[in-house]
């Protein structure tokens, strides 16, 4: 049984079809990304595990149990996370605070516990606990997301373009990060990118959308290797 298993998926806006019956697996322990053009469904699918849209239709399994219909503070409290696109942390809160916000489905003995997990993955953070969250740079925002999302404990966390408006150090830098929390925390991962280059780089599998549906699919290095790919996502 796979960890999270996405079958026949549809999911509209009204009249507009964003998601067209996509099916995926992610198996516990792998980094899993979908990648596509603007546009093709790619947050509005992780926005719809997230328990945050309901679907049209088709079933999206979590160990084994449905989340369809159920809210997005019970899905988290089963162990799945979603650090949103464009970071939205609470911008007049501390870095503190914003973290204490992430476990709040958690006991303040397993916060104080994650807190130091935390930082020991974003030590940026630690230095800065009573800045501002709207005063950090963009990087540090996105670790800031990223560490609020991880209070929870996720088992599976999934990262809405980490990357997005980043100078490419920072992107190197939140790529090794993730890869970290994969590595050493054994977090699983669902990535979507519209940096594909490196995505495929550190996904064990990979999944191209493409105007909400699947277009293709495979190992990371089989994807970054595959000519379409490469035309259509990776420069030529
Ligand atoms: P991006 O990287 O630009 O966010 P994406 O692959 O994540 O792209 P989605 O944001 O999931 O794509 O959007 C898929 C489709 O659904 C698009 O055609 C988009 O215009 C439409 N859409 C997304 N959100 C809404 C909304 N709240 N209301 C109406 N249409 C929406």
């Amino acid at each position: 049984m796979s960890m999270l298993s996405v079958r026949d998926l549809h999911v509209s806006y009204g009249a507009i079809k964003a998601v067209k019956g996509i099916s995926f697996d992610i198996e516990q322990g792998e980094i899993v990304t979908l990648i596509g053009a603007n546009g093709a469904g790619k947050s509005t699918t992780l926005n719809t595990i997230a328990g945050l849209i309901k679907p049209a239709s088709g079933q999206i399994e979590y160990k084994g149990e449905s989340l369809v219909g159920i809210k997005p503070h019970k899905i988290v409290e089963r162990g799945l996370a979603l650090c949103p696109e464009g970071r939205r942390v609470f911008t007049h809160m501390t870095v503190a605070e914003n973290l204490e916000m992430g476990g709040y489905t958690r006991t303040d003995d397993e916060n104080a516990k994650t807190l130091e997990i935390v930082y020991e993955h974003f030590p940026r953070l630690k230095e800065r606990v009573n800045q501002q969250a709207g005063t950090l740079s963009g990087g540090e925002q996105q670790m800031l997301a990223m560490g609020r999302a991880l209070m929870s404990k996720p088992e599976l966390l999934m990262l809405d373009e980490p990357s997005m408006g980043l100078a490419p150090i920072l992107v190197d830098e939140i790529f090794e990060i993730i890869e970290a929390l994969n590595k050493k925390n054994g977090t699983t991962i669902l990535l979507v990118e519209q940096n594909a280059n490196m995505a495929l780089s550190i996904a064990n599998r990979a999944y191209v959308l493409e105007t909400g549906t699947i277009a293709k699919s495979g190992t990371g290095e089989e994807l970054l290797k595959d000519d379409d790919v490469r035309k259509a996502y990776l420069g030529g």
